[in-house]
């Protein structure tokens, strides 16, 4: 018989993040209370929340849980921050943010995936988040400057126009790699006066970041 969802999501959180290091009490709670399984197709609902990343069409894949909770504790979101997410695909991460009390802007260059995001997220009755569908790698120039910018997607570089739209104070997290599929979860901080400050948190494996910024 399968496990209630609320029950596998009880021990995603305990057996997946908090023994591997997320002690954020806020991520914690808000990825315990999302129903992932809604976000993948019901053929693998029963594996939505296995440790691992699975394939939600169009040769994209939803992150493993755990890689969602490290990127989204590195960020710090305090209610009420803008958010800029490069890379929607389910829109699950951006549900994460949501219920983190961020205001999200979201962007997906596949048509597919964006509709289908933008849909499952008003089924789900979650209206603070934006989804447009464009090549990321630009970031949303009308919505600049951003609290927090994520970057779901492995590209070569930091793209340069999502430093000029990180607010002074702010914070990204993004896989950066010379090699596809192989890349270093990267810190971007701006200080007050625009320093920009970069350091390395560990290595992940994320689908290519397409565009002009990126591959
Ligand atoms: N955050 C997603 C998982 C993203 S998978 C979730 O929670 O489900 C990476 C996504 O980035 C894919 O959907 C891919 O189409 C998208 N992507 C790749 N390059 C992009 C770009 N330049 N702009 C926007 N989206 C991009």
């Amino acid at each position: 018989m399968r496990m209630d969802p609320r029950r596998q999501r009880e021990r995603m959180v305990a057996e997946q993040l908090v023994r591997r290091g997320i002690t954020d009490e806020r991520v914690l709670s808000v990825m315990g209370g999302l129903p992932r399984h809604l976000f993948v197709e019901e053929a693998l609902a029963s594996r939505a929340y296995s440790d691992c990343p699975l394939p939600i069409g169009q040769g994209q894949t939803i992150s493993q849980p755990y890689v969602v909770a490290l990127m989204t504790q590195t960020l710090h979101v305090q209610p009420g921050a803008k958010v800029l997410e490069i890379g929607t695909g389910s829109g699950y991460q951006a549900a994460v943010l949501a219920g983190l009390g961020a205001d999200v802007y979201t962007v997906e260059r596949m048509p597919a995936l964006c509709a289908h995001a933008r849909e499952r997220l008003i089924g789900m009755n979650i209206y603070s988040i934006h989804v447009k569908q464009d090549d990321g790698t630009l970031g949303w120039p009308s919505a600049a400057p951003f609290d927090r910018i994520i970057v779901t997607a492995g590209g070569p570089e930091v793209p340069a126009p999502l430093v000029d739209q990180l607010g002074e104070g702010g914070r990204m997290v993004l896989p950066v790699g010379a090699e596809r599929r192989s890349q270093c979860l990267t810190l971007v901080e701006k200080m007050p006066g625009g320093e920009v400050r970069r350091s390395e948190i560990c290595p992940v494996a994320f689908v290519d970041l397409v565009g002009v910024h990126g591959w």
